[in-house]
């Protein structure tokens, strides 16, 4: 059986109901208020609004934007697409401009680590981590040896 499509003045709302196609023209019973609905053309969905958005019985609480059952109102839209219908947005392009940023910003962490390991020294996060003495240290007399073996910078 096909499905068609009824308008309920009551309720002021669409509805969808199988029947015959000779019984196509009949009235058919809102499922809501089950008082007798309207024939509309199944391509006439917007034919009422909620909020100035297309309605459908049995009422959900939901919208229609073009065709398409949404939950919610879009409040903003970009080219009439719902956001909840909406295509994730493609990651944009890098501008020249950044493509050069992040080309000179790699240069000079290269150049970096060749100066940091020319010295011997290790950077972790904003620190700089001067080399292990190769030799203990001699202060009055007493040999200390520094904890990890090595000693942090201090700025
Ligand atoms: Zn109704």
């Amino acid at each position: 059986m096909p499905l068609y499509e009824y308008y309920c003045r009551h309720c002021d709302g669409v509805f969808e109901y199988f029947r015959p196609i000779r019984d196509a023209a009949l009235p058919a019973p809102c499922p809501q208020c089950h008082q007798e609905g309207q024939r509309i053309m199944s391509t006439f969905t917007a034919f009422t609004m909620r909020d100035g958005y297309p309605r459908r019985l049995p009422d959900k609480g939901t919208y229609w934007h073009l065709g398409r059952e949404v939950k919610r109102l879009a409040t903003r839209m970009r080219h009439y697409e719902h956001p909840e219908l909406a295509e994730p947005e493609p990651q944009p392009m890098p501008t020249k401009g950044e493509l050069k940023e992040k080309e000179e910003r790699k240069r000079a962490a290269e150049e970096e680590k060749r100066y940091l390991d020319r010295w011997g020294m290790e950077k972790v996060g904003d620190r700089l981590l001067l080399p292990a003495p190769k030799q203990r240290r001699k202060t009055g007399g007493r040999t200390i040896i520094t904890p990890q073996g090595r000693a942090e910078s201090q700025d």
